[in-house]
């Protein structure tokens, strides 16, 4: 009895954020000395002073020296696994199992790092299973929208099997994500709904770190990318697509795919009709720079995939200047877990020297996730009804970006994990 007592005191707790700044995600300025009060997991009033609690019980976080802003999203991660020299041997020694445990930690760095949401582009399956432990408050995680297994065309960047000796190579069908011709592109999207994915991921063109010679040929053809598109609708699934090579992209955008991730040989043609259509692009330039600067040190990667990284990696931070100048849609994207996740924050400094301002760089990773994933009531800003996902960082990030690195406080529903005042 005490205990369920002491739970509804918790549940009837409202929660005082004092904040030294408010980036509140919509609008364009800091507001300085503001008190956000969160009730039942939701930002229930937006309050200029510093208020203190009226009733006993109500907790007051100080965050007067802080930046508060609503929690981060982070459109393009990988979130069960990580970079690592022995990742290539790992597909042959690693039971699942073990991904699953090794998934925990990445889930929680990325929290700590002040993302409370992502959109994970691709892996086993587990990333569905740790979508939903989280969900259950069995782990410590960001809130996860994943694709579950990636689709590819045979021998396609997402093809699991690619790079094996023959007897190893198996008869990888739609089920497990590799997919040619339109009826079995419909059977592979179907099989996603099955399994409990959230959205489809299409390997559209050669990509970088896969076992094969192309980093940017065209991987689907136009009508198979129609009929994946049309099937993604029926279940109400969007679709993102990775694309470095222009054709590829163009067709995956001309089918109305909801976003091109890295982009990276995006054309002015392409960005135009990107921005007709409203095709989100998600650049992951940090995902770009770290394969470039590994792809240098002889072992790091399998000698097929060093030239790719070099190729590639070092030209998406230019296609994101040039296609913010142009007018594409943008939400801030990482690729993290081809990096170590916790360092999402990168993205941040390579999109404001790429000239970004550091405002619309933060409203890219905060309204703007939200509007990619059609949660802009729900999340995405420091509003009255939301859900109270609410990060503060040092310093005043607007000043100097770098400070999005100190993230000193987390929430996420009302729930506070971390609190480092
Ligand atoms: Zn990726």
């Amino acid at each position: 009895m005490a205990l369920f007592l002491s739970c509804l005191q918790v549940t009837a707790q409202d929660l005082y954020i004092q904040c030294g700044r408010l980036i509140d995600g919509k609008s364009d300025k800091v507001r300085e000395k503001m008190t956000l009060i969160v009730a039942e997991g939701r930002i229930e009033r937006v309050a200029e002073g510093f208020l203190t609690p009226e009733n006993e019980g109500d907790r007051l976080i100080d965050c007067r020296n802080l930046t508060v802003m609503p929690g981060l999203m982070d459109m393009h991660v990988h979130i069960e696994g990580e970079t690592a020299p022995d990742h290539y041997l790992k597909r042959f020694t690693q039971n699942r199992e073990v991904t699953a445990f090794e998934s925990l930690q990445y889930a929680e760095r990325t929290l700590m790092a002040g993302f409370t949401t992502v959109r994970d582009l691709g892996g086993s399956g587990v990333n569905i299973a740790l979508r939903d432990a989280i969900n259950e408050g069995l782990v410590t995680g960001p809130r996860i929208f994943t694709s579950g297994k990636s689709i590819a065309s045979t021998g396609g960047h997402a093809d699991p099997t690619s790079g094996f000796r023959r007897s190893l190579e198996g008869d990888a069908g739609p089920r497990e994500g590799v997919a040619d011709g339109v009826d079995q592109c419909i059977e592979a999207v179907r099989w996603r709904y099955k399994n409990g994915a959230d959205l489809i991921k299409i390997t559209g063109t050669g990509g970088v770190l896969s076992m094969a010679k192309n980093g940017q040929n065209p991987q689907f053809s136009q009508e198979e990318m129609n009929a994946i598109v049309q099937t993604a609708s029926d279940y109400g699934f969007h679709v993102a697509v990775h694309a470095h090579g222009a054709e590829g992209m163009k067709r995956a955008v001309l089918a109305g795919v909801h976003s091109i991730e890295h982009g990276t040989l995006m054309t002015p043609e392409i960005m135009d009709l990107m921005i007709e259509k409203g095709t989100w692009y998600v650049p992951t330039i940090t995902a770009g720079k770290f394969v470039a600067e590994k792809a240098a040190l002889p072992g790091y990667y399998p000698e097929v995939i060093r030239p790719k990284a070099l190729a590639i990696g070092p030209k998406i931070q230019s296609t994101f200047a040039s296609a913010y100048k142009r007018g594409v849609r943008i939400a801030f994207g990482t690729d993290a877990g081809v990096f170590p996740h916790g360092d999402n924050w990168k993205e941040f400094v390579y999109m404001t020297e790429a000239g970004m301002p550091a405002m619309e760089a933060i409203q890219s990773a905060t309204m703007g996730g939200a509007m990619l994933l059609g949660l802009e009531d729900e999340l995405g800003s420091i509003e009255p009804g939301k859900r109270a996902d609410i990060i503060a960082v040092d310093g005043n990030p607007i000043e100097d970006i770098t400070q999005m690195k100190n993230v000193r406080f987390v929430m996420k529903d009302g729930v506070i994990y971390k609190s480092e005042l």
